[in-house]
């Protein structure tokens, strides 16, 4: 075994320092020295919802970057020193009918999730970002392209590819009409990746100091969707409406913005919903979601950030404040993603 250091749940919200085991390189697995591990709504959930009696120990954070210290006897792709970045899958079976289209984040037998997920080898529970090493089997480890800041890259593994695969398997490029509803760690980045795709951008948002920094993130349009008459005017307007309001809301309001055949993609709310049929109806509009993404997608979209120099807007912490990013987060007090700076684990 392999020994490291990170942030391990002792409770409810509850971090402390301690030192994690890691698995010895199997032949397929690199290790990572994590530089920068950003901070998503799932490691507040799973937090949250964290039972110190289970068996199961709590290392959360699957959106980091770090640079490669140790290959295993069979890896050719990467070699020591070389910049990656690991997202919140870390492998899948490999032989179902997802795994084989590239969309292994939808895995028949479901993926093995970075952290709280169960290793498809050994069986121990695989304990996240929030530490200085990972293991990771080099299949589900991207290099980091040039240009890209290491620390700003951190959340494209997360954020960042839950909006990229719905923009693309929705056809968004020149000419399209995007609106995204919330702007937070999902939405930033869906605004400047639509950009640049080259659509048409609009934000919608009851926060006016969010449309207002909207345009500074290139969404040249601004719907207050607190203001009835811009509700009424934008109907029936965009082709894609990408919707990252993370809390329970009623979808008919923006469902009838989307026009006709249009799609509203559901990423930021995951529970229950009730949804009239006749908003769908009036207009043949389609509701979908995504989550994650495969592993061609994701190093497509690392590429696509690369060349068009987006990445998140953040604010690094030491990690040794990861207590103050989750406690800032819940209250919605960031623009737009805190990232933690693990080197004060050393
Ligand atoms: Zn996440
Ligand atoms: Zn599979």
């Amino acid at each position: 075994m392999r020994t490291t250091t990170g942030w391990q749940a002792t409770g409810p919200t509850v971090l402390r320092r301690a030192s994690l085991e890691r698995r010895d390189l199997r032949p397929d697995d690199i290790a990572v020295q994590v530089d920068y591990c950003g901070v998503c709504h799932t490691d507040l959930h799973a937090l949250h919802t964290y039972d110190q009696h289970t068996k199961a120990p709590l290392v959360p954070g699957h959106e980091f970057t770090g640079v490669v210290t140790a290959t295993g006897a069979m890896v050719t792709t990467f070699s020591v020193g070389d910049r990656v970045a690991v997202g919140n899958i870390v492998d899948s079976c490999g032989v179902c009918t997802m795994c084989e289209a590239g969309q292994e984040n939808f895995c028949h037998s479901f993926p093995t999730l970075t952290y709280g997920g169960t290793d498809r080898q050994d069986g121990t529970t695989t304990l996240g970002g929030y530490s200085r090493e990972y293991v990771v089997r080099n299949t589900f480890a991207y290099p980091l392209p040039g240009g890209l800041d290491p620390a700003a890259a951190a959340p494209l593994m997360c954020a960042g590819v839950t909006v990229w695969e719905p923009l693309r398997s929705l056809g968004v490029g020149p000419g399209s009409r995007v609106a995204v509803a919330g702007l937070g760690g999902l939405g930033h980045l869906a605004v400047k990746m639509a950009v640049a795709l080259g659509a048409t951008t609009t934000v919608i948002s009851r926060t006016q100091d969010k449309l207002d920094d909207a345009r500074k993130l290139g969404a040249p349009d601004l719907i207050d969707s607190t203001d009835p008459q811009q509700m009424a005017t934008a109907r029936d307007t965009f082709d894609v409406l990408i919707d990252t309001i993370p809390a329970p809301h009623n979808l008919a309001p923006y469902l009838k913005l989307v026009t006709m055949d249009g799609t509203l993609s559901l990423l930021g709310y995951l529970g229950p919903l009730t949804v009239e049929a006749t908003d769908l109806l009036i207009g043949r509009k389609k509701l979908s979601s995504a989550g994650s993404g495969g592993r061609t997608a994701t190093a497509e979209m690392l590429q696509f950030c690369a060349d068009n120099g987006i990445a998140a807007d953040i604010e690094v912490l030491p990690s040794s404040q990861v207590d103050t990013a989750l406690d800032r987060l819940q209250r919605n007090d960031v623009r737009y993603r805190f990232v933690l700076d693990m080197s004060d684990l050393d």
